[in-house]
């Protein structure tokens, strides 16, 4: 049995709503658990972290990611496009060069990058299955995923059909057929689907998007066949007027309406952006308790708008953050999202639109409600110990409710290394200017702390934050 007492923080986040977001005490944690929050005195034997001048939170949860496109960053031909041009640009443009090697290294890249801003688990939404690659995307994500002991949400993606705009100059993006999609869904659930409370691994049923690349007449085929196999629905929807527009035109709904009629809504869907809603659907979004995965840094690059999750929040539902790929999300970390959640709706609607402690309960609990994961997202007793912890011994930092010892502060660097511990879990630990936060090997499925990269036992780690 592994013992840990977390103990002096400076603040601890709970990831629950309203005045209860804000805890004191120290945090025990057994073997990947939490099992008592409060007043507490080391036992003996029990490993101890001292989290004075740091700040406590559940681990992130980001609910939209695109990992194959962390080695597309920044490509020029689409930097300054909106949706539909980035899309022929950068992923249609570039899909087929995504092999093997290719994907593991994105996805390392894409989960370090996660793993340094605090984030223990992942939704990544893959939708490139072609029969031209000789491998399964699943297997080469889980693997980097379970190497880095980051739990992963595989949303299995694809299309039945090719989007309108693919031309000659494209390899076209891959199309299966809605029988091969469904069978090769079950396989990847009987091998990577666990539902223990511990699981770091879990699949999706995960169309692209029920717009353009599913046939109409096989939505309710994809609905029931993922509550048979008990998995959860996702996709992508209103990212853009266009959606709007085509539905409006072809099925003469706005497309959240449009889908209530294809039992498309419930507590075990999801849909990534969801930026061009009316009144009408983010009222029915809210009442059938579906979930969005608000992407405002990716929104805000493609000049896409403003998703109403501050609306959706107001009216109780399932809202949540995601960091969506890499190639529109050039700063695609749960830090960074969370940045820009907080005041992109107060820029436009006011200081009252949002505070800081609604976007870290999207950020924590309202993801793990949307992935229908309880066990995380809070800290409490009985949750997994999935648990960031941050440094505020840096200058961007520096504030009277930030440790109070700024006085003193001798500007210096802080390290941050990931590192593979034992079976399933990640660590982090930290090593600031003056003061040394001890090395821990915990019983936590990730206890991450963050600073500046500056070395790391791998070397990635310090690539992926040398290029920010
Ligand atoms: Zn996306």
């Amino acid at each position: 049995m592994t013992s840990l007492l977390i103990e002096n923080a400076t603040g601890i986040f709970s990831g629950r709503p309203g005045a209860a977001m804000r805890i004191s005490g120290s945090i025990r944690i057994r073997d990947g658990v939490i099992v008592d929050i409060g007043a507490l005195q080391a036992e003996p034997n029990e490993r101890r972290l001292d989290a004075r001048g740091c700040v406590v939170y559940p681990g992130l949860i980001s609910t939209h990611h695109h990992l194959f496109q962390s080695v597309l960053k920044g490509v020029r031909s689409g930097i300054n496009l909106p949706l539909a041009g980035w899309l022929r640009s950068v992923p249609y443009t570039f899909w087929s060069k995504i092999d093997e090697e290719a994907l593991a290294v994105a996805a390392r890249i894409g989960l370090t990058e996660m793993l340094l801003s605090g984030t223990t688990t992942v939704a990544d939404h893959h939708y490139l299955f072609s029969d031209s690659f000789r491998f399964d995307p699943a297997q080469v994500i889980f693997e980097v995923a379970r190497s880095l002991g980051i739990r992963l949400v595989f949303c299995r993606g694809g299309a039945t059909k090719g989007r309108h705009f693919d031309t000659d100059e494209f390899v076209p993006m891959p199309v299966e057929s809605l029988d091969h999609v469904l069978k090769s869904i079950e396989a990847c659930a009987q091998r990577f689907h666990d539902t223990s409370p511990g699981s770091l691994s879990q699949v999706v049923l995960a169309p692209t998007t029920p717009t353009w690349s599913i046939d109409p007449g096989e939505l309710k085929e994809v609905v029931a066949a993922a509550r048979r196999m008990k998995l959860r629905l996702h996709s992508h929807l209103s990212e853009s007027s266009d959606y709007v527009d085509f539905c409006l035109s072809v099925h003469g709904k706005r497309p959240v309406e449009w889908l209530a009629d294809h039992d498309w809504l419930g507590p075990d869907v999801w849909f990534a952006h969801l930026v061009h809603l009316d009144p009408n659907e983010v009222r029915i979004l809210a009442s059938t308790g579906t979930g969005m995965a608000h992407c405002p840094q990716s929104n805000c690059r493609l000049g896409s708008g403003v998703a109403p999750a501050d609306a959706m929040a107001r009216l109780g539902a399932a809202v949540s953050l995601g960091v969506d790929g890499a190639a529109s999300n050039e700063s695609a970390d749960m830090i960074s999202e969370m940045h820009s959640a907080w005041h992109t709706h107060r820029a436009i609607k006011g200081a009252d639109a949002v505070t800081a402690e609604e976007v870290v309960h999207w950020a924590t609990a309202g993801g793990a409600r949307v992935l229908g994961l309880p066990q995380i997202g809070t800290l409490a007793p009985g949750q997994q110990a999935d648990i960031a912890i941050f440094n505020l011994d840096q200058p961007r930092h520096f504030g009277p409710d930030c440790g109070g010892e700024w006085r003193h502060h001798r500007p210096g660097y802080s390290e941050t290394k990931i590192r593979r511990g034992p079976r399933r879990r990640a660590f982090g630990c930290l090593n600031s200017g003056e003061r040394h936060a001890q090395y821990q090997t915990t019983g936590a499925s990730a206890l991450l702390v963050r600073g500046h990269a500056r070395r790391s036992p791998q070397g990635w780690a310090s690539a992926v934050y040398a290029a920010r």
